[in-house]
């Protein structure tokens, strides 16, 4: 589907374009900008109009493309168009935050008295947006098991407004049956929303896989560079309008610079990812032959459990992953992660650099049980040569076996 675009200047895109060509031309319109490459960024506010008509035309004037600030300008919307053609979908809504993202996806679809269904292994704070926010508004949430499959069906209740997938989810990497879950919630009219921040859209199309709105928290990847807050909401025909008019409800905006830094970075996704996949894999497959490591979670590799889902519906892997060490002493935890020379210790990822945190995913689950006899960690591997990594390693884990 070639959506259209706001600006009639701007390339082309066809459907028969590559995902390396779209993230380089999409969402631009050069000669609109004095022929500068980039969408410049526009700070408004106010936008004035040269006649009462237009003022007053209310969406009917086709010269009438911006109206107000908060309801975008050109440097917002080439973000979204690009977003957009890369997920195939309908239409794009940005969001000051990947969380701000989730959280206005279920509004704009529950209601008092629904339940919703969500994966047991989701983005922690999604799950407390559950529990203390909708909750208070009579919204009942009711986990599963991220490796359910068609088994959903049979939680499906008169009044199930939604399902909630991530996947590979968060900390435990399961990789969950899309295309299965997406089709059952369609036929029983219930809406299917996934969590696509792991693929950023690159490696995994949802919408194209029958799911109805695709969130990102373009933090990660997207941006790319670990400055940059933003979200994005990017919907299939049937739910773009109510998307659109709930978050229109809500003032939801998104800052023009934050806009324009993330356009930067998903000019560049491409072969960040591409390298990123092939170096987060021989990261993955030296720590998986490690005699302390008893077990990675990375889709890629044979022994994943989600191996062959992944391998049927994806074009790649993200460079975050799981594995867990034959240790719990938090002392000697500490000592492997205190002297890490290259992987930084912190929340967030998808930039350029390598990361490596402790988790406890069993305190974000109420329905699967995650209990290894050793301590999990979530690794981020960046831009750097992975050989210079896997030496960072091996002297961590001498350091965790003293
Ligand atoms: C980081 C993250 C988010 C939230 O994004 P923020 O931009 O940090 O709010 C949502 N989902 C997943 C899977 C994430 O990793």
């Amino acid at each position: 589907m070639s959506t259209p675009l706001w600006n009639e200047h701007i390339t082309e895109i066809g459907d028969d374009m590559k995902d390396d060509t779209k993230i380089i031309h999409a969402g631009r319109a050069p000669f609109d900008h004095y022929g500068a490459v980039n969408t410049p960024v526009y700070h408004a506010s106010t936008i004035l109009f040269p006649t009462m008509a237009q003022y007053l035309s209310r969406g009917t004037d086709p010269n009438v493309k911006v109206r107000y600030g908060l309801r975008g300008t050109p440097t917002s919307f080439a973000l979204e168009d690009a977003l957009t053609e890369l997920e195939s979908g309908a239409g794009t809504i940005l969001n000051p935050s990947g969380l701000q993202a989730i959280t206005m996806a279920f509004m704009a679809f529950v209601e008092p008295g629904d339940h919703v269904l969500v994966t047991d292994n989701t983005y922690a704070p999604c799950r407390s947006f559950c529990d203390n926010f909708l909750s208070r508004f009579g919204v009942t949430t009711e986990y599963y098991d991220p490796l359910i499959g068609e088994g959903v069906k049979e939680l499906i209740r008169q009044n199930t407004k939604l399902i909630w997938t991530e996947s590979p989810g968060s900390q435990t990497f399961e990789v969950q049956d899309i295309p299965v879950i997406a089709d059952i919630a369609r036929q029983a009219g219930v809406i299917s929303i996934i969590d696509n921040t792991w693929s950023s859209g690159y490696f995994f199309k949802a919408i194209e896989n029958g799911i109805d709105v695709s969130i990102h928290a373009s933090t990660k990847y997207i941006s790319g560079h670990s400055d940059v807050m933003m979200g994005a909401i990017i919907c299939n025909e049937a739910t773009y309008e109510r998307v659109k008019e709930i978050t229109d409800l809500f003032g939801n905006f998104a800052a023009p610079d934050d806009v324009y830094l993330t356009l930067r970075g998903l000019r560049t996704m491409g072969v960040r990812m591409s390298r990123q996949h092939t170096n987060g894999i021989k990261v993955a497959k030296w720590l998986e032959a490690h005699p302390l490591v008893m077990k990675v979670m990375h889709p890629a590799l044979e022994s994943d459990r989600g191996h062959d889902i992944w391998k049927r519906d994806f074009t790649g892997a993200a460079s975050l992953f799981g594995f867990i060490v034959n240790e719990t002493d938090q002392t000697k935890v500490a000592a492997f992660l205190d002297g890490m020379k290259l992987f930084g210790m912190g929340s967030s990822w998808g930039g350029y650099e390598s990361l490596l945190i402790p988790t406890f995913p069993n305190e974000n689950r109420s329905v699967t049980k995650w209990e290894p006899d050793g301590q999990t960690m979530r690794i981020h591997i960046g831009l750097e040569d992975p050989d210079d990594l896997i030496d960072d390693l091996e002297d961590g884990l001498r350091r965790l076996a003293k």
